[in-house]
């Protein structure tokens, strides 16, 4: 763990924060009786063992999970996480958290979510593709394009899903690219894929800075996690005009006062395994979450603002990257700070939303140019904030209740067309 202030607290439960997240949202609407258990319960949750032929001739099994939340919208639909504290009850909360997600973008998708017991990097690439390929296997009935479309999350990533796309493909008897987004380009993925969760926070901040009357040229921006989602997004705001003062990932944190040079970083910490020791920055020698800032950048894993340290936040905005990086109780912190939270299922669901765009083209056949993906994710997303933040001010109620009331009302007003099976 870096040093400067990554405190990942593990004995907070995800799922036990997204239900309380749902609980207050929920309660705020009237729902018909019942609703709320049949909308908050994952449809299914699945183990499986993944017994592995390691380099060294021995055999090892790992376990597996696949979480579908919700087929209720369309298929489920979430990333593959490659972690060794990954556990059911962070899958499922995950999976959760990517139902609500896909009804506040208002894209046709459930949610569901997947992971593996596994630690990549004592792994070797032919260890991590049989381990790949065993789970994509074991898991082809759930796997489709039409019922549960996989994605990469922490640790899993372009590779990952070409692996999978040619195990469900060689099942199937023939190539589908529609089984998987976040692909290599090559392999059916999307223009503007790789940035798009980090371009979607973008156009939440912008939203935000409006809201509030912040001028974004000149605002000071602190991320924490400097890998996919953290790294475009400073690049993405710096060419707005912000200020990087400070990044950590999990080598260590630099600072500038003046703004980190991002191009620079991006090179150093690709050449050095992460930030730390960049030497155009000093270390970072506060928590990142407590560096002052206009705008706070969560983009690592969850629990990051707690109850312990949400008092000591000096931004006037977070913007969530990360999955579910603050706790109920932080929230409640902020929202008496009137700190303006930028909530997860919101703020990161660019990526999402351009897994969508990349399964209708992988449908169609037909690819569109970057500039097109891009102009659909900015539609998509100043629609969705605006749909958020009408919500909050209506409702009186912080931009996370607003956006799960947007999604769970999304979700029952299907369920209510539709009706039960029985
Ligand atoms: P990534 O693996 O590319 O990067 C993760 C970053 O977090 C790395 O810089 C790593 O060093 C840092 N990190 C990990 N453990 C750390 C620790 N203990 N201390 C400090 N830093 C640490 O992952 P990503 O794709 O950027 O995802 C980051 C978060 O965003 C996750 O919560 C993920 O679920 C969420 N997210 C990702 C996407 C996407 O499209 N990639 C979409 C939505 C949400």
């Amino acid at each position: 763990m870096s040093a400067e202030g990554v405190n990942i607290q593990k004995e907070l439960n995800p799922l036990a924060n997204a239900e309380r997240q749902f609980e207050e949202a929920a309660s705020r609407l009237k729902l018909p009786p019942g609703i709320k258990e049949v909308v908050k319960r994952p449809r299914r949750s699945t183990i499986v063992s993944l017994p592995v032929q390691m380099d060294d001739g021995t055999f090892r099994v790992f376990t597996g999970y696949r979480v579908q939340h919700s087929i209720v919208r369309g298929p489920a639909k979430g990333g593959i996480r490659y972690h060794p504290q990954v556990t059911l009850d962070e899958v499922e909360a995950l999976a959760a958290w990517m139902t609500w997600k896909c009804a506040v973008v208002n894209i046709p998708f459930g949610g569901g979510k997947g992971g593996i017991i596994c630690d990549p990097e004592r792994m070797s690439k032919g260890e991590l593709e049989r381990l790949t390929r065993r789970y994509a296997a074991d898991l082809s009935d759930l796997f489709g394009p039409e019922s549960d479309v996989p994605a990469p999350d922490v640790n899993t990533n372009e590779q990952v899903m070409a692996w999978i796309v040619d195990t469900y493909s060689m099942h199937e008897r023939r190539t589908e690219y529609a089984v998987v987004t976040g692909k290599p380009l090559e392999v059916g993925g999307s223009a503007g894929r790789r940035e798009a969760t980090g371009r979607g926070l973008l156009f939440c901040v912008r939203g935000a800075c409006a809201h509030l009357g912040i001028p974004l040229q000149g605002a000071r921006v602190a991320v924490q996690g400097f890998g996919n989602v953290g790294s475009v997004s400073a690049d993405l705001l710096t060419r707005d005009g912000a200020k990087i003062v400070a990044v950590a990932d999990a080598s260590g944190a630099v600072q500038r006062a003046e703004g980190l040079d991002i191009a620079a970083l991006l090179r150093w910490a690709a050449d050095h395994r992460g930030v730390a020791g960049f030497p155009g920055g000093k270390p970072l020698t506060t928590p990142i979450v407590e560096t002052d800032c206009d705008i706070l950048i969560p983009a690592a894993l969850e629990n990051q603002i707690t109850q312990e340290n949400a008092a000591r936040v000096r931004a006037r905005i977070v913007a969530e990257g990360a999955n579910g990086p603050t706790t109920p109780d932080a929230d409640q912190i902020l929202e008496q700070k009137q700190v303006f939270v930028i909530p997860d299922i919101l703020c990161n669901s660019g990526g999402v939303t351009v897994s969508y765009f990349e399964w209708v083209q992988n449908r169609m056949g037909l690819y569109w140019p970057e500039r097109e993906v891009n102009d659909r994710l900015e539609h998509t997303m100043v629609h969705a904030f605006g749909d958020v933040l009408a919500k909050s001010v209506e409702h009186r109620v912080n931009m996370r209740v607003a956006a799960f009331m947007v999604a769970i009302e999304r979700v029952v007003k299907v369920i209510m067309l539709r009706g039960l099976y029985a």
